[in-house]
């Protein structure tokens, strides 16, 4: 058995993109699980899009979500003698030939012809026409001959795949300029680094005939393919800005866990057979399979992403979270630098109480604010439906008074009181606790009233009504 080698091979003219995240994921997936290795290797023979700072920030994006890769990732960039070797190999085989066709004359013969495909003009040249070409200095590309035929093979996603030769024509390998095309440079580098399975997006398939031809003419054992189906958005539409945030590094900065984003993109196209879909990368090398991913469409959906984010978030130990959300309760002024033994308990039953709600770090700060500062601000819709009028204000004083004179302040002493002011008052309980909410939070929704109330204290709460009674309704 040949070993099992996959490689992720992104090109850095951009961030880390959620299309091929999940591309590295299934590649590294695969390799984990298989007892295989996974290789990186970065596509940056285009000189005028790629970036350095692009690189760091794939780096960053695949480590992040643990997609360690096993050996030096290589450059294409450093490879130019080794794909210089290759093309010299098909022209010396007869596989390839010059072509000195210019861009101008190309077009001129193709509106003429209406014919896209190159009309094998240069295949015809004598040794003697390419000499005098080249004493005058033309400058020439290197095509591949195709020859007539069908080239198949066994996709592990979508099955067998026919093209007839007819539909490929002779394409190039290597640029007048001495760089090497997409295609070539592909196969060089997998033969080099010694590929076993070529696992990437389905925009991929009208390259692997031609690839497939390569590796014959160069006497390369072909590889097995895996094409990927697209990321779609809920309209059906190909995956892009429109949809949202498309970038790894943008969901790190919303504070989604990088196991969500893992798992949810592992899930776009695959479901593991045991039907359980919260899991952790260990939990999802276990069961992955290459060939259960299956073709049709892979649709994002963010509903489904945040549920997933918040099955994580309720998976992790408190631990977990707080290492997560120290940095960014500091970063908020929540709260300074490092906590007292005290004000780290207090965080760690802030948790506790909010982690079912919650589907990102971010959101601990931003929707738990009030654990931390009293609110300045009061959702304006929940006053609204809440606090229409001062008798409000007249129920809310009486409920103050009485809390005040609780000596324990805890879930069941504030609810029992809560109860009897209601009874007393011949109101319903919500009537109090909606508005009694709105002044301890700012918001219209939040945990158990009764455990908020026991954790924020009484001296907060307190101190709250008060500010709330003074300043609501809006
Ligand atoms: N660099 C190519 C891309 O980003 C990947 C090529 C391949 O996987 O063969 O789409």
């Amino acid at each position: 058995m040949t070993e099992i080698r996959v490689r992720f091979a992104p090109s850095p003219t951009g961030a880390l993109h959620l299309g091929g995240a999940r591309t590295a994921i299934y590649n590294w997936l695969f390799a984990r699980s298989t007892g295989g290795k996974f290789l990186l290797r970065i596509e940056d023979t285009d000189a005028r899009r790629s970036r350095v700072e692009y690189v760091e920030q794939i780096y960053n994006s695949l480590k992040w979500l643990g997609l360690n890769w096993d050996e030096e990732p290589v450059f294409q960039s450093q490879r130019l003698k080794a794909y210089q070797q290759a093309v010299q190999k098909l022209l010396d085989k007869g596989s390839a030939y010059y072509c000195f066709c210019t861009p101008q004359e190309l077009e001129e013969r193709r509106s003429r012809s209406g014919e896209y495909k190159y009309d094998g003009k240069c295949r015809l040249l004598g040794m003697e026409q390419i000499n005098a070409n080249f004493d005058a200095g033309k400058p020439a590309a290197v095509r591949f001959k195709i020859e007539s035929g069908i080239t198949e093979w066994n996709d592990l996603v979508y099955s067998n795949i026919r093209v007839n030769h007819n539909e490929i024509d002779d394409f190039v390998i290597q640029r007048s300029n001495g760089i090497p095309t997409y295609q070539l440079a592909v196969v060089v580098d997998d033969i080099y680094m010694k590929i076993s399975h070529v696992i990437r997006g389905e925009d991929h398939i009208s390259n692997t005939p031609k690839q497939i031809l390569l590796y014959q003419a160069l006497d390369e054992k072909v590889p097995e393919f895996a094409h990927l189906p697209l990321l779609m958005g809920t309209d059906g539409k190909r995956l892009s800005k429109r949809h949202g945030a498309t970038g790894v590094n943008e969901y790190k900065a919303l504070g989604y866990p990088s196991f969500a984003v893992f798992n949810y993109l592992a899930l776009l196209g695959w479901v593991p057979k045991d039907g359980n879909e919260i899991l952790s990368p260990p939990e999802l090398v276990r069961r992955f399979h290459l060939t259960e991913i299956a073709r049709k469409s892979a649709i994002f959906d963010m509903k489904k992403f945040d549920w997933v984010s918040n099955e994580h978030i309720k998976r992790f130990n408190n631990d977990e979270i707080y290492t997560n959300i120290l940095p960014i309760l500091i970063e908020k002024n929540l709260i300074d630098n490092e906590p007292d033994p005290q004000l780290k308990a207090y965080i760690f039953t802030f948790i506790d109480l909010m982690k079912s709600r919650l589907r990102t770090f971010q959101q601990f700060a931003d929707r738990g604010n009030y654990f931390f500062k009293d609110p300045t601000v009061y959702d304006e819709k929940a006053v609204r439906k809440n606090w229409k009028s001062t008798e409000v204000n007249e129920r809310l004083s009486i409920l103050l008074e009485r809390l005040k004179t609780l000596d324990t302040f805890s879930a069941e002493s504030t609810e029992d009181l809560i109860r009897n002011v209601a009874e007393e008052l011949d109101v319903s309980a919500s009537k109090l606790i909606h508005p009694l909410r709105l002044t301890v939070s700012g918001y219209g929704v939040g945990p158990g009233i009764f455990e908020l109330l026991a954790v924020l204290g009484k001296e907060r709460v307190i101190r709250r009504i008060e500010r709330g009674l003074q300043i609501l309704p809006l």
